[in-house]
């Protein structure tokens, strides 16, 4: 009996690496993209894998994030990261691409794969079995659909992203642990406290915003201008409104004494751990959209984070995104249907190769499902196994999208202090895990 076809819902980078990954385990697949009838405010051809912003994917390098992710997806077999080899311009150790040539090799090879037929369409409801790619600038109807099957609070249209900092790279000498009149705990906390505090003098404080202030912004495309509210206001802004507001609102010191002095810093800038092993800290409140030299040159100048090694930077965009952690399986899937899967940037992962490896993934456990096996995720030691975990197992209260990096992979078995020969050993455990987890599943 012929198989119905599956439906792949977005022609970006993770729907087409989706629908070719279906498509070469023997399904039929419609892929639906809704450029040609319908524009979004960033694309601006009706190309499959168009590249919305810069033409880079980042470093090849495996002791960087982004080049291990990428070194895992090519263990996988990946049909947008080979249209990109083949697209390469030079770029140093990035690999930067020819963003026509990228696009159209795509294009090319997905559409001529004689089980892929793309219909150009917007889809207003979430299919089974499918795959739901329709990435940042999700089309409103059917984010509204997805809201409706989710729950109102699953979906968000904005990100507001603080920047986050290795913990080992937080001078403990300086920086305290506690909680504000001993309020903020959490599991595993202890009696101390779940945050911690970077503490300023006034002088401190008065640089501080003297550099905040005089910060280059990042100014987006107009339609990414974000309405600014409670919650979601860049730190910058708010230091604008008044040298004192900071002060008053995300940086207030009150109820928080400092082991080192006795007493009350002039102003306090939180940490919040953001993984559940405590290796990535996130700046309370400090959205940003600072340009990313000017994060680190004005975040640098918080006590304690003199040394800060940044695992992702703040940003606001628009953005939609599901909140993962609260609505999604494992394989993130509809909870009360295993067909129904999401992917891309749309399931809270960001960038391009993040977006295009869940496309990978989705497409393996889909065809899996059908065949009446298992999903599948890559272990924790993979940088792919990680992004995973975390869209899992993240705070849903304070979920934010989240790219590559290394705060995310679990630590080595033992302590090595150089950074640069503890990442080597990082990729190189990465790479052999998933090639073994590769062998397992395909
Ligand atoms: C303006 C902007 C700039 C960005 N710049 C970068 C960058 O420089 N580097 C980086 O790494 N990441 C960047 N990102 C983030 C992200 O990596 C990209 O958006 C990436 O393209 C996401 O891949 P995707 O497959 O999830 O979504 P997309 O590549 O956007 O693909 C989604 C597709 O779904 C289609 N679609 C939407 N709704 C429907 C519907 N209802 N029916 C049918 N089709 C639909 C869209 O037309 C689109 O083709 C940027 C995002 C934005 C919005």
């Amino acid at each position: 009996m012929p198989t119905p076809p599956i439906h792949v819902v977005g022609g970006g980078l993770a729907g087409s690496e989706a629908a070719w990954q279906l498509a070469e385990r023997g399904h039929d697949v419609l892929l639906h993209e809704m450029r040609g009838v319908r524009g979004t405010a960033a694309h601006k051809t009706d190309r499959l894998a168009e590249l919305v912003c810069s033409n880079t994917f980042k470093s090849t390098e495996t002791s960087n994030a982004h080049g291990l992710l990428k070194a895992e997806m090519r263990v996988l077999g990946s049909v947008v990261l080979e249209s990109a080899d083949a697209a390469r311009v030079p770029g140093g150790s990035a690999l930067t691409v020819d963003r026509d040539v990228f696009s159209s090799g795509v294009h090319d090879r997905v559409t001529s794969h004689p089980r892929v037929t793309v219909v150009r369409e917007e889809v207003v409801a979430l299919p089974s079995p499918g795959i739901i790619a329709t990435g940042p600038l999700t089309s409103d109807a059917l984010a509204e659909a997805v809201r409706e099957r989710l729950g109102m609070s699953s979906l968000a249209f904005y990100d507001a992203i603080a920047p986050i900092v290795a913990r080992d790279s937080i001078d403990d000498a300086i920086v305290f642990r506690a909680s504000r009149y001993g309020k903020e705990t959490m599991d595993g906390a202890g009696d101390d406290g779940a945050y911690l505090n970077c503490p300023f003098t006034r002088e401190q404080y008065e640089s501080f915003i003297d550099a905040l202030t005089e910060a280059d912004q990042h100014h987006g495309h107009e339609f990414d201008e974000v309405p600014y509210f409670e919650g979601c206001m860049p730190a910058e802004e708010m230091a604008k409104r008044g040298r004192e507001t900071l002060r008053f609102g995300p940086m207030k010191p009150v109820g928080l004494r400092d082991p080192r002095t006795g007493h009350e810093a002039y102003a306090i800038l939180q940490l919040r751990q953001e993984d559940r092993a405590g290796r990535m800290w996130n700046l309370v409140g400090f959205q940003t959209r600072l340009r990313i030299p000017e994060q680190q040159r004005v975040f640098r100048l918080i006590p304690g984070l003199e040394n800060a090694e940044f695992l992702r930077y703040g940003s606001i965009h628009r953005n939609s995104y599901i909140n993962s952690p609260a609505s999604l399986t494992p394989h993130l899937s509809l909870r009360d249907d295993p067909a129904t899967l999401f992917a891309g940037q749309l399931t809270g992962v960001e960038g391009y190769t993040e977006s295009t490896a869940t496309g990978l993934v989705a497409g393996v456990n889909l065809s899996r499902i059908l065949n009446g096996k298992p999903p599948v995720i890559p272990p924790p030691t993979t940088m792919l196994g990680a992004l995973y975990r975390y869209l899992r197992e993240a705070d849903p209260a304070h979920f934010q999208p989240m790219n590559a990096n290394f705060g995310l992979v679990d630590d080595l078995p033992s302590r090595v202090k150089d950074k640069r020969i503890k990442r080597e050993k990082l990729a190189e455990r990465a790479l052999a895990d998933m090639a073994a987890w590769w062998d397992d599943v395909r």
